[in-house]
C-alpha cells in the first residue's frame, strides 16, 4: 500500500467532515481521494482508486485555529457534555498533549504570570492541552503523582465558566518546599494554592466549600503542633460567610486560623508579602 504524504494537500484540508479530490486518476468523476478531518483535528486521506493513504497531524497552533470537538449537551456524564476524553485516557490518549510552555497562546501565558507563577511550577504540575487547545491542570486527591482523579480546565472564553471542572475536585495536600511545612492553607482555586505551596502546605478547595473527602485529608494532616489558616477570595459577604462556616467546621477538631483579606494569594506580587498575611494571621 502506498502512502500518501498530505501536507502537499493542505489547502484542501476541511475544518470538519470530509472533502473529495483528485489524487491518482484526473476529471471529476475520479473524484475518489478521501481528506477526513477527525474529531482530534488530524486529517486522514484514502484514495479508492490506487489505495493509498496519509495521516497529517497539526501542530498545536494549527490546531487551535480548529472548531473544537463535539460536545454532547444530553449526556449525563460530565465528561461527554464538555466534549473531554474520560480520565482513564490520562496516559494513553494523545488528545491531552504536554505542550512547551513557550508554545503556549501569547494569553494563557500573561494570565500564567499574572498569578505570579513560574514555567517551572507549568512544568512541575504537568498541564496538558486538550486538543492543543484547552489549558488543563490535573487534580490528585492520593500522594501519588501517577493518579489523576480530576481537571480543572481553564476556558478563556467569555460565554463559559472560567474553570471547569471535572472528576473529583478533591486536591491532596502539596507543597512545593524542601521540609514539610507545619502550615496548612486552604485556597479557593489551584493558582493560589500553588502560589502559596512554595513555602507552605497547599489544598486548593477548588470551589468555597468542604466536603467529607477533604475535610477528612485535612484532619489526617493536622497534627498537634500544625495549624491549618483558611484564605477563600473573599471577594463577597458569602465567600467570607462561607471561609467563618469551613472554619467553624474545622475548629471543632483542630487549630484553624482564618484570613479575611479581599486580596487572593495569586494576586500577591512578592511571596514575602503572602508569608507575612499568613504568618500574622
Ligand atoms: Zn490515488
Amino acid at each position: 500500500m502506498n502512502s500518501i504524504n498530505l501536507e502537499a494537500y493542505k489547502e484542501y484540508f476541511p475544518d470538519s467532515g470530509s472533502v473529495r479530490i483528485n489524487h491518482c486518476r484526473a476529471e471529476e468523476s475520479n473524484r475518489k481521494f478521501y481528506l477526513t478531518r477527525t474529531e482530534t483535528g488530524d486529517v486522514i486521506g484514502y484514495c479508492h482508486h490506487c489505495g493509498g493513504r496519509g495521516v497529517y497531524r497539526p501542530s498545536c497552533t494549527e490546531r487551535r485555529t480548529l472548531p473544537t470537538v463535539a460536545v454532547d449537551t444530553t449526556s449525563d456524564d460530565p465528561f461527554k457534555r464538555w466534549g473531554v476524553p474520560s480520565l482513564a485516557t490520562w496516559k494513553t490518549c494523545d488528545r491531552w498533549e504536554t505542550v512547551p510552555f513557550e508554545d503556549l497562546p501569547l494569553l494563557t501565558r500573561k494570565w500564567w504570570f499574572k498569578n505570579g507563577l513560574n514555567v517551572s511550577e507549568y512544568e512541575d504540575i504537568g498541564v496538558r492541552m486538550l486538543d492543543g487547545n484547552r489549558f488543563t491542570i490535573p487534580l490528585r486527591s492520593s500522594p501519588s503523582w501517577d493518579e489523576v482523579t480530576g481537571v480543572a480546565i481553564r476556558t478563556f472564553k467569555d460565554d463559559l465558566p472560567k474553570w471547569i471542572v471535572l472528576g473529583s475536585k478533591t486536591v491532596h495536600p502539596f507543597t512545593q518546599a524542601d521540609t514539610v511545612p507545619d502550615t496548612l492553607v486552604l485556597t479557593e482555586d489551584y493558582c493560589s494554592a500553588l502560589r502559596v505551596s512554595r513555602s507552605y502546605t497547599a489544598l486548593p478547595l477548588m470551589g468555597i466549600s468542604l466536603n467529607s473527602n477533604v475535610f477528612s485529608l485535612i484532619t489526617k494532616w493536622h497534627k498537634e503542633d500544625r495549624r491549618v489558616v483558611i484564605w477563600l477570595d473573599n471577594d463577597s459577604r458569602a465567600v467570607v460567610q462561607q471561609a467563618k462556616e469551613i472554619r467553624r467546621q474545622l475548629a471543632l477538631t483542630i487549630k484553624c486560623g482564618i484570613i479575611l483579606v479581599n486580596k487572593e494569594p495569586k494576586h500577591y506580587i512578592n511571596d514575602a508579602d503572602l508569608r507575612e498575611v499568613i504568618h500574622g494571621d
